[in-house]
């Protein structure tokens, strides 16, 4: 049995050699590595999870609500309330995490014979959904700094003509902002070229120095905006995912779903977190003054550092970012190595997880010198 690999099997061509997507899970005191939220839920809304679950699983017999309208719902509430701009049920639509929202738009607007675009070095799972979907992954082009170039955007538009085109904003794993100018002009571009969907991942959005891209679904229904609970709820776990846009945006990605995707219990628990919305905001602005810590720190170390709108910072630059990222684990800090010559990524954790970082990078650096 155990001689038979992957490629004996008749799978897909465009798998065979690939490897799946995963950030290394090692066991170390400081895990700085997945963006995620360091805080574990209150202790209140652990209750309140508890008792809604309970509730839910009374009727665990049945198939949970198909369409999770009281879901939706108050994620529109806490869209229109976040944003300013009013949305409702029929502008939003969940999923398990962003990556299902991501995989649902692709199999309805890419797959065989049609491509996608992002602009990279970007968040991988957006070529890597691609290709699990069949749809053709073109990589885009960014500056050295990372900021999107947007003449060389356009051109990359204008010249493959993609169905669907990722804009992630602020940027993973740099960390970086894209300008709403920029992300109306590359719309503006993608309709001229097909038209083709542009999608805008907003997973980092709640901590950014901006604001959500969300009031530009107006008058646009080829724009979606993509987010995540998985960020600022801190409720990675959870998995729970969303979008809004135009109400036929969400009519078509119905075309795609599995029946039932969201578990009864998975919309209980995130029902639960949207309640406590308030308190879990609040760790996200402790969250970005901790980021702009880091920053500010890492800089005065003599790091170069990349602008961050997200809750973690690209640093650098490195000789051999694998050699240092092994270092820094000697030092029982888990930080990122994303394969981008030069820069390793951190998570802004709690303040003593990142003062344990910044004494091994400081440490590092000593060592250099
Ligand atoms: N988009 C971006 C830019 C991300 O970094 C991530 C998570 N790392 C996701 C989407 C997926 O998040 P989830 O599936 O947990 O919602």
């Amino acid at each position: 049995m155990s001689d038979v690999r992957i490629d004996d099997l008749p799978v897909r061509d465009e798998l065979r050699g690939k490897s799946p997507y995963g950030a290394p899970q090692l066991d170390v005191p400081v895990r700085l590595n997945t963006n995620e939220n360091p805080y574990p839920l209150p202790e209140p809304l652990v209750e309140r999870i508890a008792e809604r679950v309970r509730e839910a699983a009374r009727n665990l017999n049945r198939y949970p609500d198909r369409d999770a309208v009281e879901l939706r719902t108050k994620l529109a509430e806490y869209l229109t309330d976040t944003s300013g701009h009013e949305v409702g049920l029929a502008n939003v639509w969940a999923a398990n995490g962003s990556n299902e929202v991501i995989q649902q738009l692709l199999q309805t607007f890419g797959g065989p014979g049609r491509t996608a675009i992002g602009f990279e070095p970007s968040y991988s799972m957006h070529g890597l959904i691609a290709r699990g979907t069949g749809t053709g992954w073109i990589s885009g082009p960014r500056n050295d700094d990372f900021t999107i170039d947007l003449a060389a955007a356009e051109k990359a538009i204008a010249e493959h003509r993609p169905d669907v085109v990722f804009i992630t904003t602020p940027n993973n794993p740099t960390g970086n902002a894209v300008p709403p100018e920029t992300v109306l002009a590359l719309y503006e571009a993608a309709q001229a070229a097909k038209p083709s969907m542009v999608v805008v991942d907003e997973a980092y959005i709640e901590f950014s120095h901006g604001d959500s891209l969300l009031p530009l679904i107006d008058g646009r229904p080829n724009l979606v905006i993509s987010r995540t609970m998985s960020k600022a709820f801190g409720a990675a776990g959870l998995r729970l995912g969303y979008l809004a846009a135009h109400p036929a945006v969400v009519d078509a990605v119905q075309l795609v779903r599995l029946p039932y995707h969201l578990s009864a219990v998975t919309q209980a628990t995130a029902l639960a977190a949207l309640e406590h919305t308030a308190t879990l905001l609040g760790y996200v602005e402790q969250l970005k003054a901790e980021r702009d810590r880091l920053v500010r720190e890492l800089r005065a170390i003599g790091y170069d550092v990349v602008e961050s709108d997200a809750n973690f910072v690209q640093f650098g630059r490195f000789e051999d970012a694998h050699t240092t990222w092994q270092k820094i684990l000697d030092r029982g800090v888990l930080v990122r190595d994303n394969g981008i010559p030069g820069w390793l990524r951190v998570s802004a954790g709690t303040p003593e997880e990142n003062d344990a970082f910044l004494d091994a990078v400081r440490a590092l650096k000593k060592e250099q010198s």
